[in-house]
């Protein structure tokens, strides 16, 4: 069993059998896309939780809307 823990707070996704999550915890991707001349970081979220795409490349998990906005706050900071 793969172990999911939030990206930002590092809690533990509590094990579910059923595929399509129907909790708080959001998955989205933090991509890195090169154009002509920078590379940007660009920030998608799923609206659903998918198991299925969990270790997709690029894919970060976050436990709440809470560390959603956290994480955002941190990517544009660096960006
Ligand atoms: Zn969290």
């Amino acid at each position: 069993m793969i172990k999911i823990t939030c990206d930002v707070c590092d809690k533990v996704r509590p094990q579910s059998d059923r595929r399509i999550g129907e909790d708080s915890w959001v998955l989205g991707y933090d991509i890195e896309v090169e154009n002509a001349n920078a590379l940007q970081r660009s920030l998608r979220f799923l609206s659903r939780w998918d198991d299925a795409r969990v270790l997709e490349l690029g894919a970060i998990h976050l436990c709440s809307e809470k560390c959603k906005d956290r994480y955002i706050k941190e990517a544009r900071a660096v960006a």
